[in-house]
């Protein structure tokens, strides 16, 4: 525990730890001293550069010294404005505006700039040593950051937060003296270099030097209203805030000191927006009225009052489990529960799944099985007193980015051992003392060869195994036949690096488990989801901070569609449908008789789909044409369907397929809340109107209920998340007006609850927790030699999902185009393919034509395929090969051969 001192700062007496700044102990008392180079709102490192915090101390030091960096001392008396200080600072002030333009008018800074605001509270107006200004047109080399070299100041803010926030180490400064620039090493492209274009240089630019290109002339900072939410696309819950002005999103900047990411965000989060006013949004209902004919504009009562028509015929004529509803992880937790609510109460049905089948059905399968509770164990914020990361089958700095940068972090600052397993060489692995390549699909040898090797070097925590879990003997029978070396066979990884990591992940006091669908997206998902749930009971690694099994989940609000009961075995908060008594509590809320049959999971609503026995499906902001395994078989499924409703904001590929489609609003356009990947409720605020006649979702589904004769009517989503915590234990503290003040982390069972920042403290969900014995089983398909190549997919960090919104955004699109297959050099030369050279990939299921990208990333025999393309859809080559348990695709491993095309 660090010592106090106490210390006098402008007359208020303060105690803070050795060690503290007098700058960070007079904020702790609300005396804010100016500074321009340090910039502790998003934890940049002190410089002591600018000299503008410079303050007096006594006993004296021989002169003024910079507050950020000098640390407090017992007895201290600080003044922090007297006059030497002031002129001081004025003096600062003077020297940098003696050459920086006078162009306040114009500049866009204008109204937001520290430099302005410094010259005003210290009066200076005419700068004594003006000299000649750097005559340097702004240098735009990307699609969205624009760098003026004239009103740089070279505080070295942007530096500090791309190398040691960031950790990107994209730009420097550049050359010396009057010509000291900044920016990427001289004559490398952007396009080249490590930039990833997240802007955050933007956000701790204290001038008019760096700025978004594309809120150029787009209205002065006093003209925005700022609307602070939650990012929509990935599940990090990055905190967002929206500049709106005339009813648009003119930009995005970070919340300092609110939310996960602490004013960071990354590329998508900060420039990928606006879709929102893309002219392709949808803005009236669209009804098909003839068999073959084309979707044609409606007014809501002609859309809803068919819609009803349809699925009351279906019902009755084929019963409710004819029909099925797609929920998604993009809307709001109340249109989730909504949405859920109406197919089981409404229609009858629990035929209701949502895209979390695709990502982490395995996790939730899984974790619940092993802890009791199928979510992230610990909090982002715990990658801050982690001792050991171990990241497998996560892309993390692209998937997740502000999780990626913070176990960045943890390495660089703190010299944390990271782990990565993966097939691919990702950004991960450069900051990685081991990096585990195994052949995709072996995840159960590689971590059963680890429990051997902790095992057998008596690395386990006997303690903890003996206290707190149940079938250890079954384990460690099972771990025994995977010796490194067996598992290297299997795995392709070297038995000495299983052992490595092994002792690195067993021997720190805690370590934490980092995986996404890598992992899940496999016939053998929640396999490898318990032997990770292993690995972490082996050796005490459940229960505690910095440590856990943290499943990475894809969409912003996926965890809050699987919370909220968009499942088809489960209500809100994970009560099981097939409960008699917990049934029985949401017949009596919901005032009807409800299901007791677990319903179908997204794939096997296409499957009956295709023959015949599922009739009606309502699908609500999700994409199964671009998001589904196999799609030429989900087309055929859909058009198969007597009647098929999409709401949605664009025309997706699914949508053009539809019956009717209903036009839904954005996230800027409505109140709610999302829940992000570490369990996280936080408040989605509306920010501006939608287009057209779009309504939110949860208002359309309830009017459609009430046409359907069931009166489902709330004032405002306020209104719905009261009957979320009423019904579900685990959001029964959670208020808007609790949220408003902050964040809260489920399990929060009341309305004094805190919140649980990490689960299973003391005691796993289940009681004990639970080892199970797994066996290695390889893909379900297997390159053989028609197919001789394995391609895995995944995602970009430019890009979201099935791209309807990241491809419907300027920065994004610019940044990435169009899709390519990542294929080694080895099989390049092999099959005499150049890098750029299209060529035609065929799986037994379909084909496409896409370019090739040869690089070093994927394996000899690997390819790896992004599929948010639509030109070059993955999912044609994917196999529906599901999971026995968690009904989850395989996504990452299917075989396919490369033809050339010329
Ligand atoms: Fe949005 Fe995720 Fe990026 Fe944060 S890391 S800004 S949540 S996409």
């Amino acid at each position: 525990m660090a010592e106090d001192v106490t210390l006098t700062i402008d007359d208020v007496e303060v105690t803070a730890p050795v060690g503290t700044t007098v700058f960070d102990s007079a904020r702790s008392v609300g005396i804010d001293i100016p500074h321009l180079c340090y910039s502790p709102e998003l934890g940049l490192p002190p410089t002591g550069s600018c000299r503008l915090c410079v303050v007096e101390v006594d006993p004296p030091t021989g002169g003024l010294v910079a507050s950020c960096c000098h640390p407090v001392a017992e007895g201290m008396v600080v003044r922090t404005s007297t006059e030497a200080v002031r002129e001081a600072r004025r003096l600062v002030i003077d020297l940098l505006l003696s050459d920086h333009p006078h162009d306040c008018l114009t500049c866009e800074k204008n109204g937001d700039c520290d430099l302005q605001r410094y010259a005003y509270e210290l009066g200076v107006k005419e700068p004594e040593f003006a000299g000649e200004t750097v005559p340097v047109d702004p240098v735009q080399d990307g699609p969205a950051i624009v760098y003026d070299r004239s009103k740089c100041i070279l505080c070295g803010r942007c530096v500090e937060v791309c190398h040691e926030v960031q950790v990107t180490g994209a730009i420097d400064f550049q050359g010396r003296g009057f010509d000291t620039t900044i920016g990427l090493p001289p004559g490398l492209p952007r396009d080249q270099s490590v930039c990833e274009e997240c802007g955050n240089c933007i956000d701790v630019c204290p001038v008019g030097a760096l700025s978004f290109a594309g809120a150029q002339g787009a209205g002065r900072d006093w003209d925005f209203e700022r609307v602070a939410t939650t990012c929509p696309y990935c599940g990090c819950g990055c905190t967002l805030v929206l500049h709106v002005h005339d009813n648009r999103v003119v930009k995005i900047t970070g919340a300092p000191g609110l939310g996960v990411s602490d004013g960071l965000l990354c590329v998508k989060g900060r420039f990928g927006f606006d879709f929102v006013h893309h002219d392709e949004r949808l803005t009236q209902p669209l009804i098909r009225r003839t068999a073959n004919g084309r979707l044609q504009p409606a007014s809501w009562e002609e859309a809803l009052d068919l819609v009803a028509k349809r699925l009351t015929e279906l019902k009755e004529e084929f019963g409710a489990d004819a029909l099925g509803g797609l929920s998604s992880a993009k809307c709001t937790n109340e249109e989730n529960f909504i949405m859920q609510k109406f197919m089981r109460a409404v229609l009858g049905t629990n035929n209701v799944d949502h895209c979390a089948r695709l990502c982490h059905a395995s996790t939730v399968a899984g974790l619940a099985r092993a802890f009791g509770s199928g979510a992230m164990t610990n909090a982002i914020e715990d990658f801050d007193v982690a001792d050991c990361v171990f990241v497998i089958g996560s892309n993390t700095t692209e998937c997740h980015p502000i999780i990626g940068a913070a176990i960045k972090r943890a390495v660089v600052h703190r010299g944390v051992p990271l782990i990565v397993a993966d097939p691919r060489t990702i950004e991960l692995t450069e900051f990685s003392q081991v990096h585990l390549r195994q052949k995709s699909g072996t995840d159960v040898a590689l971590i059963n060869a680890m429990m051997h090797v902790i095992l057998k070097e008596g690395l386990e925590d006997k303690a903890y195994i003996a206290e707190r879990t149940e079938g250890f003997e079954d384990l460690r029978k099972a771990v025994e036949p995977y010796t490194p070396e067996f598992a290297e066979k299997i795995t392709g990884v070297p038995a000495e690096a299983i052992i490595r990591a092994s002792r690195l992940y067993a021997s720190a006091p805690a370590a934490s488990i980092v995986y996404s669908m890598g992992i899940t997206q496999h016939t053998t998902g929640t396999d490898n989801v318990l032997s990770l749930a292993n690995l972490a009971m082996l050796t005490g690694n459940v229960g505690k901070p910095g440590a856990g099994v943290n499943p990475l989940r894809g969409q912003n609000n996926v965890q809050g569609a699987c919370d909220l009961g968009a499942l088809p075995n489960v209500f809100s908060g994970y009560q099981k449908v097939d409960d008699d008594e917990l049934r029985a509590k949401f017949e009596r809320a919901w005032g009807v008789s409800l299901p007791a049959k677990p319903g179908l999971t997204v794939v096997e609503m296409v499957n009956a789909a295709a023959d015949g026995t599922l009739k009606g499906l309502y699908i609500m902001g999700e994409n199964p044409m671009l998001s589904d395994p196999d799609i030429n078989h989900v087309e055929k499924a859909l058009k198969n369907l007597d009647f098929l409703v999409v709401q949605d904001i664009f025309l997706t590929e699914t949508a053009q397929l539809a019956d009717v489609v209903l036009p839904a609003t954005s996230f800027a356009e409505k109140d709610g809340t999302f829940t992000n990947t570490e369990r996280r409720v936080q408040r989605v605020h509306k920010a501006v109107a939608p287009p057209g006649q779009a309504r939110v979702d949860w208002d359309i589904t309830c009017d459609l209920a009430r046409r359907m004769a069931y009166e489902m009517s709330y004032p405002d989503a306020a209104a719905i998340e009261d009957e979320i915590a009423e019904l579900t234990p685990i959001y029964g503290g959670i208020t808007y007006d609790r949220l408003d003040k902050g964040a809260l982390q489920w399990p929060c069972p009341d309305r004094e609850h805190p919140g649980t920042p990490y689960l299973h403290k003391g005691r796993f969900s289940r009681g004990l927790g639970k080892f199970h014995a797994v066996e290695f089983i390889p893909p379900k398909e297997l390159p053989d030699e028609e197919y001789p190549l394995v391609l895995t997919t995944g995602r970009i960090l430019q890009h979201f999902h099935t791209g309807t919104m990241s491809r419907r955004t300027d920065v994004l699109d610019k940044l990435v185009s169009v899709g390519a297959i990542e294929m080694s050099p080895v099989d390049a030369e092999r099959l005499g393919v150049a890098d750029g050279e299209p060529v035609k990939v065929v799986s037994r299921r379909g084909e496409i034509q896409i370019a090739a990208r040869v690089t070093e990333r994927v394996m000899p025999g690997t390819l790896f395929l992004a599929f948010h393309f639509r030109e070059a859809p993955a999912n044609r080559l994917t196999i529906a090969a599901l999971d026995p348990v968690a009904k989850i695709p395989e996504f990452k491993v299917c075989a396919v051969r490369i033809e050339k095309l010329s």
